[in-house]
């Protein structure tokens, strides 16, 4: 089954595919092999393990229900020698305790390996699994208990040197708007508009190119703009309140970008892309394409593949229509530029 585009670890996935091998070799007679789900991201809400409920008209009349881990946890936490009430019976002190080890155990531990590790989507987030939320007594702290004082320190510093990445980041995908190359995603047009607004300032006017490109990207950052690299796209949200409402992913107002997939992305004015990210999603819809004329598949997936590979010609297609149109507006702002320019007599 495809999980590319989901947001599992490649641990995961290959677990999964495991347990779905195990599933269609053990599968009762004249049951259907495990078939992917069309389209991929509704795969999203399966799980693997299914329970039936006996009945006298017999299994297989019966819809299969998922079971929720969570109801079976203080038995497995039991069955390991710990008390579930010691974790409130939850999930995330699993989550919790496999990041104690991973950043505890090696010698030279990653925050961001261990963000991908979780699959999460923020690193505050990873981090704040290693930080006391509330004061707590002597002796129970975090850094008490697991050792290793500077782990936060560590991440604190990291996450400094990453809001400093990130702002070059921007600074290059504005200047790359300048230059006009290709520059993808709605949250290209918010650039633009911006922009143009900064381009009634004459002082904006004098600045550098540089310089301009450095003062759209303080503006974007003070609104709460921040860029969160995924596969298929750059998502802008941040904690931006202007487009929180707006974004494609949004439920009562709050950005889910768990359900981040090229297609949710699309148009979406958060997302931003460049000439890598297309070249990405070329070379995937590409290998759909491929899987689609590959007979070793079953008829399902190769269906899969071309729903997949029609969704992405439609994502490519609309990037490349909306960087065109960027091109053409952005020369004529900095035409205007030009226009306007004090030195444009003395040329
Ligand atoms: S839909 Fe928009 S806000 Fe949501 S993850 Fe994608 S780009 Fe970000």
């Amino acid at each position: 089954m495809e999980y590319q585009t989901l947001p599992a670890n490649s641990l995961v996935a290959a677990a999964v595919e495991f347990l779905e091998h195990l599933y269609n070799l053990s599968r009762d007679l004249n049951t259907p092999e495990i078939q992917p789900p069309s389209p991929a991201i509704s795969g999203r809400h399966l799980q693997v393990c299914t329970t039936r409920k006996f009945s006298i008209s017999g299994l297989t009349k019966l819809p299969r229900m998922y079971f929720s881990p969570r109801n079976y946890l203080p038995a497995i936490l039991g069955s390991s020698g710990i008390n579930p009430k010691d974790w409130h019976e939850q999930q995330t002190p699993l989550r919790r305790a496999w990041l104690t080890l991973f950043m505890r155990r090696y010698d030279l531990p990653e925050w961001p390996a261990g963000q991908r590790s979780l699959g999460q989507l923020d690193i505050n987030s990873t981090i704040s699994y290693q930080t006391d939320k509330t004061p707590r007594a002597i002796g129970g702290t975090v850094a008490e208990l697991h050792g290793r004082e500077a782990l936060s320190a560590d991440g604190e510093s990291m996450v400094d040197s990453l809001a400093v990445a990130k702002k070059e980041y921007m600074q290059e995908g504005v200047s790359r708007l300048f230059k006009g190359t290709f520059n993808g995603g709605a949250f290209s047009s918010l650039v633009l508009k911006l922009i143009k607004h900064l381009s009634s300032d004459i002082d904006f006017r004098k600045l550098t190119e540089e310089r301009k490109a450095n003062a759209v990207v303080n503006n974007l950052v003070q609104r709460g703009f921040n860029p969160e690299p995924m596969p298929h796209v750059v998502c802008m949200a941040g904690t931006a309140s202007e487009t929180r409402h707006a974004a494609n992913c949004s439920i009562d107002g709050t950005p889910h970008k768990e359900k981040a997939s090229p297609t949710m992305c699309n148009g979406c004015i958060n997302g931003w892309t460049n000439d890598n990210y297309l070249r990405d999603v070329i070379a995937e819809r590409d290998r759909c394409l491929a899987g689609s004329q590959d007979l070793s598949l079953t008829s399902a997936e190769r269906k899969s593949m071309v729903a997949t590979s029609n969704q992405l010609s439609q994502v490519i297609d609309a990037q490349c229509k909306l960087s065109n149109e960027m091109k053409a507006s952005i020369g004529n702002i900095i035409s205007s530029w030009r226009e306007n320019s004090p030195m444009k007599d003395f040329k």
